[in-house]
């Protein structure tokens, strides 16, 4: 499978091109940098650590989507959104780990998956989406009575909060619940904020030097506290999940999907 990494330079970027050079049956075919990035030019193995592989980072994502099966995205939303404009165009898998995405961006993704096949999550390790299971059996179970709080740690250069796995594993507890997020979801307090509503889902974010994500869910209940957590230490596992993923499409039908597809779950 040919597959072009967007945001080659970035954090996230670097580990796809390694981990597409390292999976039997991929080949990195472009490696896409907004313009005027340093990395334009580079090649693609050199930038990411590896021996050289033949790719330099360019700006010019149309010929690299068409000679393509796939691309990788982690960058920044209105980036993914204009790169699975593209991909709907060249009728090719995209992978998107973006987070941030607002409603209106995840309506455009949608409305690209007619044409292209798209496979979006805010956490692509196997990990925290066997963890979204576990959180909506437990929220299922223990009802109301148990108020669901979410803790979650990243590096001190993020720019989104809560995080996209926070907002994945909040979905999850609200499905449990058979509510809507969107209506439960308390993302800041600060202040006389009066005591805690019933039945709502509580986000805090802490960011700081270079962790990699750590994820927990809590439901406090009277006298009693079930803590689910979930620690990611290398970002090469999501990079594996990113190219898995990217595989898996590959032989599906135009769509929307995403990894608890891709993982069976
Ligand atoms: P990062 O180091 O800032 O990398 C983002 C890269 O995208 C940068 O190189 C950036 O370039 C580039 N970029 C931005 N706009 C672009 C454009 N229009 N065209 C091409 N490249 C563009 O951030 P990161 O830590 O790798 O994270 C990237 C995203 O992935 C974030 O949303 C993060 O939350 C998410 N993420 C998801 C998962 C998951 O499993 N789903 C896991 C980890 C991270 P500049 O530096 O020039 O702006």
């Amino acid at each position: 499978m040919r597959l072009v990494v967007v945001g080659a330079s970035g954090r996230m970027g670097r580990m796809l091109i390694q981990a597409v050079a390292g999976t039997e049956g991929c080949t990195l075919s472009g490696a896409i940098e907004r313009e005027g990035s340093p990395a334009l030019g580079q090649d693609a193995g050199l930038l990411a650590g590896l021996s050289p592989l033949g790719v330099p980072v360019t700006d010019d994502p149309l010929p690299a989507f068409a000679e393509a099966d796939g691309v990788l995205d982690f960058t920044a939303p209105a980036a993914t959104v204009f790169y699975a404009e593209l991909a709907a165009q060249a009728r090719i898998v995209h992978v998107v780990g973006t987070t941030g995405l607002s409603p209106d961006d995840f309506s455009k993704l949608k409305a690209a998956a007619f044409h292209a096949r798209i496979v979006q999550s805010g956490n692509m390790s196997l990990g925290v989406n066997l963890l979204a299971g576990l959180v909506r059996k437990v929220a299922a179970t223990l009802g109301d009575e148990y108020d669901i709080e979410i803790l979650e740690m990243h590096h001190r250069h993020k720019v989104d909060a809560p995080s996209g796995t926070a907002l994945l594993l909040g979905e999850a507890a609200a499905q449990g619940r058979g509510v809507a997020l969107a209506e439960r979801k308390v993302a800041v307090r600060d202040g006389h904020t009066g005591p805690r509503e019933p039945g709502t889902i509580g986000f805090a974010t802490l960011r700081g030097g270079s962790v990699v994500g750590e994820h927990s869910v809590i439901f406090a209940g009277a006298g009693e506290r079930i803590e689910l957590t979930h620690l990611a230490s290398d970002r090469g596992l999501f990079a594996a999940g990113a190219v898995k993923a990217a595989l898996w499409a590959q032989s599906r039908e135009p769509g929307f999907y995403g990894m608890d597809d891709v993982l069976g779950l």
